[in-house]
């Protein structure tokens, strides 16, 4: 069965860098690289991180369905997931891991009830969550608020997943979250 793992969380909740663990520790899996129409950061690479697209092309994209899910995350900054993304991915016998904002993440899980295990990483705190969007200080302020805002909204819809991990210590989350995928891939 072709089977995917959607990592959900506000941004700054230490999502990415779990997700990186997982792809290194299971071999299976494989990275759903999103599309996306906002400004590249310095240390991320066009078509590994994201598809960088302007507003236009990712419009475009959308009326051609070539979508399984998008979203205007912030205003005008559009993500979404192509459906020849995943498809190439089970071609190749692997399993699909997405790292994707709390609303993208439950649509996935809708449209693949059975084969589809969403884990939530909780923050230990809303400060915690400001301490690390500041350190890495690629937002503005205002994009600062609008992040923390819409954290707390998504933190209010963790009980909707199938497992909530809480990232109080990086190490033990990697190893929780590695836990439950395997046990999923091999039921
Ligand atoms: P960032 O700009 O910090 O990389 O991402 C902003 C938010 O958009 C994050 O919560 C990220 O997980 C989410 N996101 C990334 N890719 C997708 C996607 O394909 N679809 C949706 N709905 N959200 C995404």
């Amino acid at each position: 069965m072709n089977k995917l793992v959607v990592i959900s969380a506000p941004s700054g909740a230490g999502k990415t860098s779990i997700v990186h663990y997982l792809l290194n520790a299971i071999p299976r899996l494989s990275f759903s690289v999103s599309a996306c129409s906002r400004k590249k950061r310095e240390n991320e690479t066009n078509g590994k991180d994201y598809y960088f697209l302007t507003v236009d092309e990712f419009k475009n994209k959308i009326c051609k369905g070539d979508f399984l899910e998008w979203e205007e995350v912030y205003e005008n900054q559009f993500y979404g997931t192509l459906k020849s993304e995943i498809e190439s991915i089970w071609k190749k016998g692997k399993i699909v891991i997405f790292d994707i904002d709390v609303e993208g993440g439950l649509n996935i899980k809708k449209l693949y009830p059975k084969n589809c295990l969403s884990i939530f990483i909780m923050p230990p705190s809303i400060d915690s969550l400001n301490e690390r969007l500041n350190s890495r200080g690629s937002e503005s302020a205002d994009s600062l608020t609008i992040r923390l805002n819409n954290a707390e909204k998504e933190i209010s819809r963790n009980n909707e997943f199938d497992n909530v991990i809480l990232n109080d210590d990086l190490d033990i989350a990697c190893q929780e979250a590695k836990k439950i995928i395997t046990n999923f891939i091999t039921n």
